[in-house]
């Protein structure tokens, strides 16, 4: 890691520290393993909104998948085309999808009948045609956190095809909603590959349900999910994108004028952010030591949200190691970034970073026992 403790040994802490030097080598990557295949990358917001890290990732030419009225709103406010935002989601509401239909955005990634029709009646008002892609449930199990799997019948997200004959019925009489791609999304930090493979083989056989019916769409949106190594982030600083891409290009089939879509978040930004924080006590346990630091769930909720590990180091330390329960100051006994974790022996004071937080960290800090939302720096 990058970090150079003593220019920040008197900053207020907690804070985020973003390597944006290892977020330009993961974006250029990108870009090489996508264009060999003529693919088209969508980061999706959700994983981290900053303007910086936006922006940054709308110069190298990306497109952005957006979940939110907002997300759309902050995309097009750090320069992304609009004509290269998607907008996804289960529950968008009229407001939003308006804002979407204004600022004629590339794609609506539509989840169900009712929401295809208010799709028509709220484009119809504004003498628009939206463009939608269908999102469908391939039941696909994608070997991650039941939290975070969704591409499965009994999950909330997409269109299942015992529905479709309906959805193709429906969408004859909805005149303002034009039918462009199909679309899905399996799932977040899969790291076994054989999960897309399976996914690549679903599609096939979903697109031949669609060719029978004389419908081929332009469009193929493979969802995003490629996981990230959390355990040992140095081993892996940029995931595998080349096999990723690889994978698609072997196994989906495509028609000549198809065009394929992904759509990644933690993956790009996931290993460039890390959470600082000090050590304000040491408590004797019983069993381990409890290292008590200033930051908590409120700055990054993962390891109490989806039971997520997060490699963590001592920057101060070089002492021979201990074990210590790594914990916050909020009042849940789920506030705690590890358990009989062994790191160099710590004192109060000490620095700890929390590594590989670049994804789903700070945008979802939050204020629980008024706290005030940490701040981030860049290492340039
Ligand atoms: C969250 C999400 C993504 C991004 O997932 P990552 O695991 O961060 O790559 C992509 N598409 C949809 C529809 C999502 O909800």
């Amino acid at each position: 890691m990058n970090f150079d403790i003593q220019k920040y040994s008197h900053v207020k802490t907690p804070f985020y520290w973003y390597d944006l030097d290892l977020l330009e080598n993961t974006l250029k990557q990108v870009k090489d393993e996508s264009k060999r295949y003529g693919y088209h990358v969508h980061y999706a917001v959700k994983a981290n909104a900053n303007e910086r890290i936006l922006q940054l990732i709308r110069s190298y030419g990306f497109g952005a998948d957006c979940v939110s009225g907002n997300e759309v709103q902050a995309s097009i406010n750090a320069g992304f085309e609009s004509k290269k935002v998607v907008f996804a989601g289960v529950g968008k509401s009229d407001d939003e999808i308006r804002l979407g239909l204004q600022n004629d955005i590339f794609c609506f990634n539509v989840e169900s009948i009712p929401e295809l029709q208010v799709l028509n009646e709220l484009a119809g008002e504004m003498e628009k045609q939206a463009a939608v892609a269908l999102r469908i449930n391939p039941n696909v199990n994608a070997s991650t956190h039941h939290y975070i799997t969704t591409g499965l019948e009994e999950n909330k997200f997409g269109i299942n095809m015992w529905e479709m004959e309906d959805v193709l019925q429906a969408l004859e009489n909805l005149p303002n909603v034009k039918l462009i791609g199909l679309h899905f999304h399996i799932g977040s930090q899969i790291t076994d590959l054989q999960s897309f493979k399976g996914l690549c083989v679903r599609v096939n056989e979903i697109q031949q349900w669609f060719f029978a019916r004389h419908i081929i769409v332009d469009h193929l949106n493979m969802g995003g999910g490629l996981g990230i190594n959390y355990t040992d982030p140095e081993k892996e600083l940029i995931p595998d994108f080349a096999s990723y891409f690889q994978v698609f290009h072997d196994f989906l089939a495509v028609r000549p004028k198809q065009t394929v879509h992904f759509e990644l978040g933690r993956a790009l930004v996931a290993q460039c952010g890390n959470l600082i924080t000090k050590v304000l006590y040491i408590k004797k346990g019983v069993q381990t030591n409890f290292a008590i630091v200033d930051a908590g769930m409120t700055e990054l909720i993962r390891p109490a949200l989806y039971q997520a590990v997060h490699k963590i180091e001592n920057l101060t330390s070089i002492m021979p190691e201990a074990k210590y329960d790594v914990v916050g100051p909020i009042c849940e006994s789920s506030d705690f970034f590890a358990k009989a974790r062994m790191l160099p022996e710590t004192q109060r004071g000490d620095f700890l970073a929390i590594r590989s937080a670049g994804a789903y960290g700070q945008v979802m800090s939050s204020e629980y026992n008024l706290r005030t939302k940490a701040v981030a720096y860049y290492s340039k």
